[in-house]
């Protein structure tokens, strides 16, 4: 990994040092595991995705990427832990899910393979980097003309400050303590601008929403904490 690359380094090593815990759908990553289904559900409205080849871009332990391999797609996840891509492998092997892992940047396969896959998957990952727009402008190069990429990330909103960090991490312990940093936040507003100064149109943007009384999560009309957007490709 190069000194150059639009990384940091602190955040890797902290995904990283929770990998095994990845797959414990009770540990620090539950939130993960509790939001997948809606994500999955989300992506196949506006996408057909059986056959198709996706990228999961900052994949972690392969939580999406593995749900979209499990629903026919050929999927394949890239993350910049070397450890995370590890744990990702040694799933699927377990799980018997075959999807194909790499630890690459998404700016570095954006090169090797441009226009190389049918859609794009990029989720909770854009506020973990120093440069979004960058990952942003990767993921249009990697898909093909007239297919999806989709963002989920946290709004720099006070209710996204209230809810993400103050009670996920510090009331609630949803989230392990220091996950997220308020300024790196995207608004909707930002990231559609940045979607489409590099040829992303938005198609749809929806909240996951939180109900700290039935502790599930739903998607829904308030993007003020956590949203999903999917962007079309121009051809
Ligand atoms: N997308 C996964 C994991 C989200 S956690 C999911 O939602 O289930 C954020 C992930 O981004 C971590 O796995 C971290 O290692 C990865 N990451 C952070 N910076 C990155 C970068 N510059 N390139 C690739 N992956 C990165």
């Amino acid at each position: 990994m190069t000194a150059t690359e639009n990384v940091h380094l602190h955040e890797i090593n902290k995904f990283g040092s929770m990998a095994e815990r990845w797959w414990d759908t009770e540990g620090e990553f539950k939130t993960l595991h509790d939001i997948n289904p809606l994500r999955l559900e989300f992506i196949r409205r506006y996408a057909d995705i059986e056959g198709k080849r996706i990228v999961d871009v900052g994949c972690g332990g392969g939580i999406l990427t593995e749900a979209l391999a499990k629903h026919g797609v050929d999927a394949m996840g890239i993350d910049l832990s070397a450890d995370l891509v590890d744990i990702a492998e040694l799933h699927g092997l377990e799980s018997g899910v075959t999807a194909h892992y790499q630890t690459i940047s998404a700016e570095a396969l954006a090169q090797q393979q441009p226009a190389g896959f049918d859609h794009v998957t990029c989720m909770e990952m854009l506020e973990h980097v120093p440069d979004p727009g960058s990952i942003v402008s990767a993921c249009a190069q990697l898909v093909k003309p007239g297919g999806m990429v989709f963002f989920s990330t946290l709004n720099r909103q006070p209710k996204a400050y209230l809810l993400a960090i103050v009670a996920a991490e510090h009331i609630l312990q949803m989230l392990p303590k220091g996950t997220h940093d308020f300024k790196t936040f995207i608004k909707p507003s930002e990231l559609s601008q940045v979607a489409r100064s590099v040829g992303l149109e938005l198609q749809g943007m929806v909240g996951i929403e939180y109900n700290p009384f039935t502790k599930r999560f739903s998607l829904g009309k308030d993007v003020k904490v956590n949203y999903i957007a999917a962007f079309r490709r121009s051809e």
